[in-house]
C-alpha cells in the first residue's frame, strides 16, 4: 500500500463522510457538508400545482393563472430547488459522468423534505414512479437517473418503486431545441403504461422539470390508467417567473 493509500484509508476511518461538492470531510453522516448544504438554491415560493415561480409571489397556497385555467393532469408539484448551480452541475455530472453517488444524496434531500416539509400534514403517495426514460436512452447512459434517485427515497419512506410498467414509447431526444408545437405533436403518446393505478396515490419522480410539458404528458397517460392521485416530485426546476 502507498503512504497516500495509507493515509486515504486513515482519513477515511476518522471522516468517513465526504463532501460532493467541496470535497472536505463532511462532518455529518451525509456525503455534503454543512455549509455546502446551507448554500443550495432552494426553489422560492411556488405554485403548489406546477412549481411555476412568480416575479410576485402568489398569496399563500393559491394555483396561479395557468393552473386555474387549464388545469394540469397532477395534483400537486414539489419542487425542491432551483435549477441552477451547483445542482446543475450535480445533476450534470450525475447524468453524464456517472456519479451515482450524487443520485443518492439529491434522493436523502428530497426525502427529508417530503417529511418534514411536503406532507408535514398530509399522507405520503402510496407509489412512487420514476420518469421513464426511452430505452435506447438508458441503453446509452446505463441507468436512468430518476430511479437512482427514487431509489433512496422508496427505501427510506419503505414505498413501493414502479419502474417496469410505464415505458417511454417515443425517443423525443432534442425536446428543448423544438417548437412548441412540435414538442407537442412529439409527446402524443409518447407513453405506454401496462399496469392500472387507480386506488393509488402517485408520486412521480422527475430530475428537472424545465417547460413542465413532458411531466405534463406523463401524467395524463397515468390518469388514463386510473391514478386516483398524482403528485409531482423534482429534484430541480428551471424558474419560469411570470408576472
Ligand atoms: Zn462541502
Ligand atoms: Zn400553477
Amino acid at each position: 500500500m502507498t503512504n497516500l493509500n495509507y493515509f486515504k484509508k486513515i482519513a477515511n476511518w476518522f471522516f468517513p463522510y465526504t463532501c460532493i461538492l467541496c470535497n472536505y470531510p463532511s462532518n455529518r453522516q451525509q456525503d455534503l457538508c454543512e455549509a455546502c448544504l446551507q448554500e443550495l438554491p432552494i426553489l422560492p415560493q411556488s405554485c403548489p400545482r406546477c412549481a411555476n415561480t412568480f416575479v410576485t409571489p402568489l398569496p399563500n397556497d393559491l394555483i396561479c393563472g395557468s393552473c386555474l385555467s387549464l388545469s394540469p393532469p397532477f395534483d400537486a408539484t414539489f419542487a425542491l430547488y432551483d435549477y441552477v448551480a451547483p445542482i446543475t452541475k450535480l445533476i450534470m455530472e450525475l447524468k453524464f459522468q456517472e456519479r451515482l453517488i450524487n443520485a443518492r444524496i439529491l434522493g436523502e434531500l428530497m426525502c427529508e423534505a417530503a417529511v418534514t416539509l411536503w406532507y408535514k400534514t398530509s399522507p405520503l403517495p402510496n407509489l412512487i414512479i420514476p420518469m421513464p426514460l426511452h430505452p435506447t436512452r438508458q441503453r446509452e447512459r446505463g441507468f436512468n437517473q430518476t430511479i437512482e434517485i427514487a431509489t433512496p427515497i422508496a427505501k427510506k419512506l419503505n414505498i413501493p418503486l414502479e419502474k417496469k410498467s410505464c415505458r417511454r414509447i417515443k425517443h423525443t431526444s432534442a425536446q428543448a431545441r423544438l417548437q412548441r408545437e412540435e414538442r407537442q405533436h412529439n409527446l402524443r403518446n409518447a407513453f405506454q403504461i401496462n399496469s392500472n393505478f387507480r386506488g393509488y396515490h402517485v408520486a412521480v419522480l422527475d430530475d428537472v422539470i424545465t417547460t413542465g410539458q413532458t411531466i405534463t404528458h406523463f401524467c395524463k397517460a397515468l390518469r388514463l390508467a386510473g391514478a386516483d392521485k398524482i403528485d409531482v416530485w423534482c429534484c430541480a426546476k428551471t424558474q419560469y417567473k411570470s408576472e
